[in-house]
């Protein structure tokens, strides 16, 4: 079924049909004004406010989505809720020919606890659903916390895991919490399942080891014993501001000594970096102020940021070193796992 519908020169025809018609009454000069506008604003090059033409498939099991990604190929786009998707559309940076979506699979929707698992999070759970989740907030509340922290409400209502996931954009807020949290994540394609552990899905701005035809359909936060973890996100506004860094830690402490350490960065490379100098060197070693500051000067050893529009290499490097330290007494002195 073709749902979108472009066609500049529309505007023109209407605008003359309009201009040239016998009858002058006021409501056709409101008309003129308003699709002229319209025009104007296309000629300017401004966002696109209409899509370009695409079929929508709405299939109703995981395997029928597989194929229909397989069969369409590189021209066909999953779209789940549609926040970064239709943007790119709009905008013209994508144009995908066949749009898959997945509103119909409510078994990608599901928060649940699988004992010898761990916690099941669907692909299609939405950022708000991670924020209220009973499961989530009684056994690692710090992944409500980074959902709460990700863009504004409507975004949060729309947006999911899997399409925070799949945009590999290096800024996404769940990866990090995800990677700290060991997390693995089930694709699953015409030729079956796989599981891989998250933070070996990236390979670089946008791009995963996911083939056309597959999906992700789950992630997995298996059963561990961190006592404590944080995210914390510096963005340039309160709300609906991407990650200008982000850090993730999970630690394990037992009478004052680092068993475990886990430490993620988000934003400061081509994917999310998982700190394993930073996470090594904390490993055996007793809680004080002077550690948890070497472990952040170890951590901005392991990123390599980027100057851009929202901050240069060098802030980005030393907000590193803070928020790695923040984070570490943060989940040492509070716990939140
Ligand atoms: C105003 C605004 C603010 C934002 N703020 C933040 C923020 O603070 N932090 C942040 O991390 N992000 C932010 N985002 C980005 C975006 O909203 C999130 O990344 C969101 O989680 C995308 O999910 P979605 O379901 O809308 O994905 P969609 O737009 O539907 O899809 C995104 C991509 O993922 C693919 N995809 C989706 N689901 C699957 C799946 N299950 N399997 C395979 N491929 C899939 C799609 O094909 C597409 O390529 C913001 C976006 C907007 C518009």
């Amino acid at each position: 079924m073709v749902i979108g519908h472009r066609s500049k020169c529309i505007y023109q025809q209407i605008i003359r049909m309009l201009q040239f018609s016998e009858e002058g009454d006021a409501e056709r000069q409101i008309v003129v004004k308003f699709v002229m506008q319209v025009d104007n604003y296309l000629k300017r090059g401004g966002e696109n406010v209409y899509l370009p033409d695409f079929e929508y498939y709405t299939p109703d099991s995981i395997a029928e989505a597989c194929q229909l990604l397989s069969q369409f190929g590189a021209s066909a786009k999953v779209i789940a809720g549609g926040t970064d998707l239709v943007n790119k559309m709009k905008k013209e940076l994508l144009a995908p020919e066949v749009l898959v979506s997945i509103k119909n699979l409510d078994q990608l929707k599901k928060i649940e606890y699988v004992p010898g698992r761990g916690v099941v999070i669907g692909a299609r759970v939405t950022h708000n659903e991670l924020v209220k989740s009973e499961v989530l907030n009684e056994k690692y509340s710090s992944v409500s916390n980074a959902a709460q922290q990700m863009a504004h409400n409507q975004v949060r209502n729309a947006g999911t895991v899997g399409g925070n996931i799949c945009n590999a954009v290096p800024s996404a807020d769940l990866p990090p919490i995800f990677i700290a949290f060991n997390a693995t994540v089930k694709l699953t394609g015409v030729n079956g399942e796989r599981t891989l552990a998250l933070e070996d899905l990236f390979t670089g701005p946008g791009k995963t080891v996911m083939t056309q035809d597959e999906l992700i359909t789950e992630v997995v936060i298996p059963d561990q014993k961190m006592t404590g973890s944080n995210y914390i996100k510096f963005g340039l506004r309160k709300s609906g501001a991407l990650a200008v860094v982000g850090v993730a830690v999970a630690v394990q402490v037992e009478n004052n000594v680092i068993k475990d350490a886990r430490v993620a960065l988000g934003a400061v490379a081509a994917t999310p970096v998982r700190a394993k100098k930073t996470e090594d060197f904390l490993k055996g070693k007793e809680v004080s102020d002077e550690l948890l500051a070497e472990a952040g000067f170890i951590a901005t050893g392991e990123c390599k940021p980027i100057s851009d529009i929202r901050a240069s290499a060098e802030y980005r490097t030393d907000l590193v070193r803070v928020f790695t330290k923040r984070a570490l007494r943060k989940a040492i002195d509070e716990g939140h796992v």
